[in-house]
């Protein structure tokens, strides 16, 4: 059981989310040709690129200023509604970190808890609307569970993936009434939101940088 993390740890679990957005941008893209415009496989894919490359940049290894600093670069990517939301949710993360070297499972559930508030404090998207929001919300609340319930790192974010999974594919079966693809109403039933299967992929990637 994981008791707690380090930068490294943390940056291992960055770079996995990068790699899992890398390894599948395409799908992002075709999931957003439905609804949206097409590009939020890009987007993610130039904002996870930024994410790796303020990792490379970044000097002093302290967990907060490194996350901030990815939510700041992040926000700034070119592309629509992704790069404010994702790079919100990484610079709500670093709040909780603030002055700490390791990160204990009670921290990380704060974490994400405070990223998560970041993004809703950009958004009045409501669960079930078909967002991003249908795969954060049930992933961070099953990661401050586990905690709750006693559970290391390793087991809260292996609960946090699969909600976050099952939260992604529950969107196939929504409207969308928010984003772009809330122009295409009812027809925006039938494919999984491109920006939840983004979040999904992310917290696989945390999963798997700290198995
Ligand atoms: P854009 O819609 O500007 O082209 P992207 O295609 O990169 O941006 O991202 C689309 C995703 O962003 C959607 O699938 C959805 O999850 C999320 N999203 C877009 N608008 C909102 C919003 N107002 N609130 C919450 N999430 C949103
Ligand atoms: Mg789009």
């Amino acid at each position: 059981m994981t008791e707690t993390i380090g930068y490294n740890e943390l940056v291992g679990m960055l770079r996995s989310a990068v790699g899992q957005i890398e390894d599948n941008h395409e799908m992002l893209g075709k999931l957003d040709s439905f609804g949206g415009d097409g590009d939020h496989g890009t987007t993610m894919l130039r904002g996870m690129g930024i994410v790796a490359k303020t990792i490379d940049e970044s000097k002093g290894g302290e967990i907060k200023t490194l996350l901030s600093d990815i939510g700041w670069a992040v926000m700034g990517v070119d592309g629509g509604a992704a790069g404010p939301l994702f790079g919100s949710f990484f610079g709500g993360m670093s709040e909780p970190a603030d002055g700490k070297d390791t990160i204990d499972a009670a921290t990380l559930a704060a974490m994400f808890e405070a990223g998560l508030a970041s993004v809703k404090a950009l958004t009045r998207a409501k669960l079930g609307d078909k967002t991003m929001l249908d795969a954060l919300v049930p992933a961070v609340e099953a990661v401050q569970q586990a905690v709750d319930d006693g559970a290391g790192i390793a087991d809260a974010l292996e609960r946090g993936a699969a909600a976050a999974e099952e939260g992604a594919a529950a969107t196939k079966d929504m409207q969308a009434r928010f984003g772009r693809a809330k122009n295409i109403g009812e027809k925006s039933v039938g494919n999984a939101d491109p920006g939840a299967t983004s979040v999904s992929l992310i917290f696989k990637g945390f999963i798997e940088g700290v198995r």
